[in-house]
């Protein structure tokens, strides 16, 4: 096999895709089956954050403990609503995304996705966009709820299938300062992409490596990530 110096680690909700607010519906219909909360998640900011890390808050908010299943309840019952509420007309891909996905695919660049959905929410997500083929495999909020955590497990996932990565070697692709903070802990590289909730200008005051205004713009970062020299 080519020898490979990236692995890209995608973000999926506001950069990927949008889901047309399946994630928020589906949450707030699993809080309101499960524990008569109505609006539960208004109250919150949620973008970056895992999922696990969004129940546990609104369960705190609520006065409900986390320590009795009610977390795991929670996961199921979103997932079971996800399903449902995914086929929306509104869900639509980011500009760019899949031309992006299949030249870097053509080129044998490993891709990966790095998220705060539950790996079950993340394909369920992905799936009506045929994007799921694209990723070797992943970090989800599912493996630690603590973003920061993700990117070792997911460079140790890819180990365990045969691609050896050190951090530095990594760039992450997502929309917000959380996305940006969890690569560079690391020493890993990152692109912020205003396709999100965040303006370009406030990605502009994290660390992000490059800031687009979406991954359209091929020609600005394309040589970084499929350059054929190692990561400096
Ligand atoms: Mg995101």
């Amino acid at each position: 096999m080519e020898a490979c110096f990236r692995l890209i680690l995608f973000d999926i909700d506001g950069t990927l895709i949008t889901t047309g607010g399946a994630g928020v519906h589906a949450l707030e219909r699993a809080f309101h089956t499960l524990f008569d909360i109505k609006d539960a998640v208004n109250s919150i900011p949620m973008a970056g954050k895992t999922d696990v890390q969004i129940i546990k808050e609104v369960l705190g908010l609520h006065g409900l403990s986390y320590l009795d299943g009610n977390v795991k309840k929670m996961q199921e019952m979103y997932l079971h609503y996800l399903q449902e509420e995914i086929c929306n007309r509104d869900k639509k891909l980011k500009p760019g995304v899949k031309e992006l996905l299949n030249l870097l695919k053509n080129k044998d660049i490993p891709l990966g996705l790095l998220t705060g959905n539950l790996e079950r929410g993340a394909k369920i997500k992905l799936h009506p966009f045929n994007l799921n083929e694209y990723f070797i495999d992943g970090a989800f909020g599912s493996d630690h709820e603590d973003r920061d955590e993700l990117l070792p497990i997911a460079i140790d996932k890819f180990r365990r299938k045969g691609f050896t990565f050190t951090p530095k070697q990594c760039i992450i692709i997502g929309d917000t300062p959380r996305d940006v903070r969890c690569a560079k802990i690391h020493g890993a590289r990152c692109i912020a992409v205003a396709t999100g909730p965040y303006s370009k200008e406030e990605l502009l005051t994290t660390d992000a490596d490059m800031v687009l205004d979406s991954l359209s713009e091929t020609e600005q970062y394309l040589t970084l990530l499929t350059g054929n020299t190692e990561l400096i």
